[in-house]
């Protein structure tokens, strides 16, 4: 499991947020949803090790990853990132951006590690491209196909479709999905999309200035929401 035990993060006095507890068990799904500026990025930023926290600790399958007196390196975590600018490479081409991070296998394997990986999300026959000549979809699935070739436990996806149009959002939101059931990743998706978290997670953590104000299932925030704030969330869907 990942887990976030009392997780606080301050920016000289604004608090990024403020005594986050999350117990994500293996293979979950779990949808970051809240407001701009509520904290999700800096939440995945500090699971994924790229940024502190400064109180309470992040624990992953046991170990503590981050805390007080305990720091690992992002590189050393087997976590796997997406963010919403995709950030490829422009000098390489699309097999060579996914089998980046498979340096350590050596060139034979790594290549063909990359290749399965493209294949998973249906670009194997892209390989030899390079990016500026991909649509944005395509592109956003080579980010995806670098980031799950590693085969990370943990998958932190930040808006991981906001940049593309609505239809081909709700298909890369489902070949995601599936992708993510396949390889049994957990994973963590940041959205401020209620819908979207509805879809996509196993639960939602609905985050507000910082603080986590509810976490369920879609179902649960849906008919049981704590709180107006939560309700507002959620009453623009039927
Ligand atoms: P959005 O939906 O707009 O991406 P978010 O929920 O991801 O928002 P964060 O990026 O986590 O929000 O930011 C939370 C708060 O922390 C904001 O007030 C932001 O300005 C502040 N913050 C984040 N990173 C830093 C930083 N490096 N230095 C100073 N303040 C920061
Ligand atoms: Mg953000």
């Amino acid at each position: 499991p990942l887990i976030f035990d009392r997780v606080g993060r301050k920016f000289g006095r604004t608090s990024a947020l403020n005594d986050v507890s999350l117990d994500i068990p293996p293979g979950e799904i779990l949808c970051l949803l809240g407001p701009s500026g509520c904290g999700k990025s800096t939440l995945l930023r500090i699971a994924a090790g790229v940024e502190r926290p400064t109180s309470g600790r992040v624990l992953l399958d046991g170990e503590e990853v981050a805390g007080p007196s305990r720091f690992v390196l992002p590189e050393k975590r087997g976590i796997g990132l997406m963010f919403q600018d995709y950030s490829l490479f422009p000098h390489l081409t699309v097999v060579q951006n996914v089998a980046y991070g498979l340096r350590d296998l050596g060139r034979a394997e790594a290549r063909r590690e990359a290749m399965m990986a493209l294949d998973r999300v249906g670009l194997d026959a892209y390989a030899g491209r390079y990016p500026h000549v991909l649509s944005g979809g395509e592109q956003q699935r080579v980010a995806l196909a670098r980031a799950i070739a590693p085969r990370p436990g943990v998958l932190l996806m930040d808006e991981p479709f906001s940049n593309l149009d609505s239809r081909l959002r709700d298909r890369m939101r489902d070949d995601t999905l599936a992708i993510l059931r396949e390889t049994g990743a957990t994973a963590i998706v940041v959205t401020h999309d209620s819908e979207e978290a509805m879809r996509m997670g196993d639960r939602i953590a609905l985050l507000r200035d910082g603080r986590l104000m509810q976490l369920g299932s879609a179902e649960e925030l849906y008919v049981a929401p704590n709180d107006i704030f939560a309700a507002r969330f959620f009453s623009d869907l039927n």
